[in-house]
């Protein structure tokens, strides 16, 4: 993307910080919009340093602050990990609610490109595999999941509604599971929770049979994805995934013997309406952004187990104030 004026709600969050950095690393002026919901002061403390960026602490379903004019918005504050939406299951509503119809407003009064992070989530637990655009899911509404996947669907539907109606031009990116550095520990997810646990020699705790699958794609390609998205005028929604499927049992596996750990692995009851498969259909991507994922999952892996591992044995760090 050439050098411009970006504003990233979230932007202090994992899939977030990464984002800023490679807007940075392109030459744009970059405001991140964070409240730290969910995200630590440590992700932002790497990026206060570098010339172009402002943070601003501020929750996006509270009208949005004078931060100053932008060409691209991207929308990725929400809560994202099911221990953080469960945990905080009306202000995950309400962040894709009140918080979405806030971004787009800054986006059409800037006529800005609005670029949504969605979720391969409002498929649900999907009756069709793999998964493509056209197919419009199966979420149970009531459950306890559905604060997330239903705050998503709508932020999809509002994001058309303001591209039909106030003629904003917007993006829906449908992001699959992503991982990589800067992961929190503790935020529930797969990845980081198998590593943490295999650094610690600690047993791999697999939530259900471990037979269901799942599709990981590395920060880095998602970044790419959304990027490609926002440089195009392709309204979406667009699945940004990696299509490499895995088992929750074999991905335990491998960051096992990746991380050279002599953990044993143990299974938890599964969550309540966890989706059994989950894989992308990337053609889309492919034949209207150019994109695809570039990194292998062993690549990937390799490389988040380095970066864990390196802040396991490195000194705290000074909180950002
Ligand atoms: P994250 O929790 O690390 O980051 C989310 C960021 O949003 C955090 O910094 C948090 O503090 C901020 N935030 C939350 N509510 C806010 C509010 N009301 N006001 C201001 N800031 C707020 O999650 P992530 O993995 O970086 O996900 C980023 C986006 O991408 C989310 O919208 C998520 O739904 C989407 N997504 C991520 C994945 C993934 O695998 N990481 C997959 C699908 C979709």
């Amino acid at each position: 993307m050439k050098a411009e004026r970006v504003l990233v709600t979230g932007g202090c969050g994992f899939v977030g910080s990464h984002l800023c950095e490679r807007l940075l690393d392109a030459g744009a002026a970059v405001v991140a919009l964070d409240n730290f919901a969910t995200s630590t002061p440590e992700n932002a403390a790497r990026l206060l340093d570098r010339p172009g960026f402002d943070l601003v602490q501020h929750d996006v379903t509270e009208p949005f602050p004078a931060v100053g004019s932008f060409d691209v918005v991207f929308h990725l504050a929400s809560a994202a990990s099911p221990p953080d939406y469960l945990r905080l299951p009306i202000e995950t509503l309400r962040a894709g609610s009140a918080g979405t119809a806030n971004a787009l407003g800054l986006a059409e009064r800037n006529r800005a490109r609005f670029v949504l992070a969605s979720t391969s989530e409002v498929y649900g637990d999907p009756a069709v595999h793999p998964q493509r655009e056209d197919y419009w899911g199966h979420v149970n509404p009531v459950g306890p999941r559905s604060v997330y996947d239903e705050a998503k669907r709508y932020a999809e539907a509002l994001t058309m509604a303001f591209r039909r109606e106030r003629r904003v031009n917007t993006g829906i990116a449908r992001i699959f599971n992503t991982y990589g550095p800067w992961m929190r520990t503790d935020d529930g997810r797969m990845v980081p929770t198998f590593i943490a646990e295999a650094l610690a020699d600690a047993p791999l705790t697999i939530a259900g049979t471990g037979e269901q699958t799942r599709s990981l794609c590395y920060v880095e390609d998602t970044v790419r994805g959304l990027l490609a998205l926002a440089s195009s005028d392709y309204p979406g929604p667009v699945n940004i995934g990696n299509a490499d499927e895995v088992s929750v049992r074999d991905l335990a596996e491998e960051i096992r013997s990746l991380s050279g750990s002599r953990s044993a692995v143990r299974y938890v009851d599964g969550a309540i309406d966890d989706p059994r498969r989950r894989c992308p259909d990337i053609s889309l991507a492919r034949r209207e952004l150019g994109w695809w994922p570039s990194v292998t999952r062993d690549d990937g892996l390799r490389r988040t187990i380095e970066w864990f591992a390196g802040r396991a044995a490195a000194p705290a760090e000074e909180p950002v104030r």
